[in-house]
């Protein structure tokens, strides 16, 4: 009988055949050191730090002053030891971003999507699901045991056809992604918002990208689409925009009390550490003053869209600093990634199963920290890409 590593190594070796073996790529340069000259790291355009909060003085020095007040770890979970008044106070500021009565929080954005939805939906239940929803719904979905049902990407009208005999079911829940990850298109919330209101349907988003991006207050997609008050419930990411980690799900303050009694990801688990939430706070508060940072983002971001089109690449039109240039097949992704990193311009490749066979690309993100010199730097290496490559998926 085969033992447990030879029927692993078997399985990476096929991974391998297949162009699709994942490595972690290591950052070895400290915080602030990303100049080539510095240190030969390559500019970096695969970061979710959109804001540049990560590294923002006043947002590391709000995790250290944390620690040090109420120590590296929380102790427990929420429901023991573990709830600070640091929790409340960003629970609080947050619910204030989303125009909701309250918020929760959760250890990360996978643990708040498998941790509420099958806290709100069950077996006898029906779900209805976006084709490219993220990871964490997609497995939230399948750990309530509701029926499934996925509708083509952003396809309202299957949706709603999928919803005809919607009322053989004690609930219906339909969940999106605000902005999809790997695509870097919003959600048609409106219409999403009016399917939900007629069939009595109860609509959740998951706006890890949105969340400190868009719309005027950086409140997100909800926002940026003009459906404040239609969304029941609202995720958010604090790894993201807001460059620390964790997430939350804001709404109504019964719909928080009940997750908080309920979504077993929120119950059974160490609450966030101090630091983390500390750099949250912080963050929020400079997502709150400096609307510059959203602005400028938004100005990069469609600047670097317009002229990757201009190069003839592949490139969506979009409002998001998510960038895909689809590139077909996984050897292709590679292949570009590794002539770029070679101009000193890192992209990662995404490959299936993170997206659809024969939709492999490079995801581009912007970041409001990158400067014009860093955007020139990364066109002219798109510039250069070979043309046997590139020249196969030109519109
Ligand atoms: C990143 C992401 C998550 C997961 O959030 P983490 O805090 O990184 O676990 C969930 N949903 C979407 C849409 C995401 O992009």
């Amino acid at each position: 009988m085969d033992t447990l590593d030879q029927v692993l190594t078997q399985e990476l070796d096929t991974l391998a055949g297949r162009d699709l073996l994942r490595r972690e790529r290591v950052r070895s340069l400290p915080r602030g050191v990303t100049s080539r000259a510095e240190g030969q790291a390559p500019k970096i355009f695969g970061s979710n730090d959109y804001l540049g909060l990560a590294e923002h003085p006043e947002v590391v020095e709000a995790a250290r002053r944390a620690c040090e007040t109420w120590g590296a770890g929380s102790t427990g979970s929420r429901l023991t030891s573990g709830t600070l008044e640091l929790h409340h106070e960003l629970e609080g500021r947050l619910a204030a971003l989303k125009g909701t009565e309250a918020a929760l929080l959760f250890g990360s954005g996978y643990l708040a999507g498998v941790g509420v939805i099958p806290a709100l939906v069950g077996r006898g239940d029906l779900i209805l699901s976006d084709e490219l929803n993220h990871a964490s719904l997609i497995d939230g979905c399948r750990l309530s045991r509701a029926e499934v049902r996925v509708y083509r990407h952003g396809d309202v009208a299957h949706a709603q056809s999928l919803l005809a005999d919607g009322e053989r079911f004690r609930r219906r829940l339909l969940v999106t992604d605000g902005v999809f990850s790997m695509d870097g298109d919003v959600a048609p919330l409106p219409e999403l918002c009016g399917l939900c209101e007629t069939t009595g349907a109860w609509l959740m988003v998951d706006d890890a990208h949105g969340t400190g991006v868009l719309g005027a207050s950086g409140a997100g997609t909800v926002e940026h689409l003009g459906v404040a008050g239609r969304v029941v419930v609202q995720m958010g990411t604090l790894g993201k925009a807001l460059g620390s980690e964790g997430a939350f799900i804001a709404g109504s303050r019964v719909l928080i009390d009940y997750l908080r009694n309920r979504a077993r990801s929120f119950i059974f688990s160490t609450a966030p550490a101090p630091a983390s939430i500390g750099a949250a706070l912080a963050s929020v508060e400079i997502v709150r003053r400096e609307p510059e940072r959203r602005e400028r983002l938004a100005h990069l971001a469609r600047t670097v869209r317009e002229s990757l089109q201009k190069l003839g690449l592949a490139v969506p039109t979009g409002v998001t600093p998510i960038i895909p240039i689809v590139a077909g097949e996984a050897g292709t992704a590679m292949d570009w990634m590794r002539q770029l990193e070679a101009e000193g311009v890192w992209a990662p490749a995404i490959r299936p199963p993170t997206v659809p066979e024969g939709t492999a690309r490079l995801r581009l993100s912007m970041t409001a920290s990158h400067g014009e010199e860093d955007i020139a730097l990364a066109l002219s290496a798109f510039a250069r890409l070979r043309p046997a490559e590139a020249g196969a998926f030109k519109r």
